[in-house]
């Protein structure tokens, strides 16, 4: 598939049955067991990166992209704990969720802002990059491509998590079952940890800080690559 096909197809998705899908894992309302794995997986990827950003002390007033915000998980933490927030998503439906989720809270309007953008297409130079749980829907071939973009928007760091290749194919399999969409087209990639730290190494980052968040449905390696 080309990279237009696969972006449209990803688009898509989280345009419908995705939507409806992601907004509730990431939601608090009542969901099955897999899904309650899932959500509380990803908090805990989210509470890292909060608690990673919090310790350096350098929080208020630093200017933040996160790339693929989905609803605002982290996004929205992030304004209330003082950072400048530029969140983007490929997604129309998830941009205007998280703009819901975000828009009572009076104190995060100078703070936030959403646009449904393809990262790839983002512009502008922000201190941090964040981009949690978005290379999964992309396959190898992409994501140099990809994860330079997101370097070349960075002066001094990103922040990114991915499924890691290292699991066994059942895992994969588990995680391929949380894209039922209709045609099935919507598949879960994993990524070897080694090519991702050499595509940082290639645009001048190098790693600082990585842990492996895992529950039973979720795995995700996260990483902090630091501007050499
Ligand atoms: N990062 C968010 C979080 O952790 O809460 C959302 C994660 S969700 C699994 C993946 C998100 O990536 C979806 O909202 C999807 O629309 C978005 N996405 C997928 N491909 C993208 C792309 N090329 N550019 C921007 N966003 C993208």
């Amino acid at each position: 598939m080309s990279v237009a096909d696969e972006k449209t197809v990803v688009r898509d998705y989280f345009n419908s049955t995705g939507f409806d899908r992601w907004r509730r894992i990431y939601g608090d309302g009542q969901v099955n067991k897999v899904q309650l794995d899932i959500r509380q997986g990803h908090q805990q990827t989210v509470d890292q990166v909060l608690e990673w950003l919090k310790a350096d002390g350098n929080l208020p007033g630093l200017s933040i992209c996160d790339a693929g915000c989905g609803v605002g998980s982290l996004s929205i933490p992030l304004a209330e704990a003082g950072a400048i927030v530029y969140g983007s998503d490929i997604s129309e439906k998830m941009v205007a969720e998280a703009y819901h989720r975000a828009k009572d809270r009076l104190s995060l309007i100078q703070k936030l802002s959403f646009t449904a953008q393809d990262l790839e297409t983002l512009q502008g130079r922000y201190h941090t990059v964040i981009c949690l749980d978005v290379l999964i829907h992309y396959p190898q071939d992409q994501i140099p491509e990809m994860i330079s973009h997101l370097c070349s928007l960075a002066e001094s760091r990103v922040i990114l998590s991915f499924a890691p290749k290292t699991l066994a194919l059942t895992i994969l399999k588990k995680v391929g079952e949380l894209f039922p969409g209709p045609s099935k087209t919507t598949r879960a990639y994993q990524h070897r940890e080694a090519d991702i730290v050499k595509i940082f190494s290639d645009n001048g980052f190098s790693i600082q800080r990585q842990t492996m968040i895992g529950t039973s449905f979720y795995y995700s390696r996260l990483i902090e690559a630091i501007r050499s």
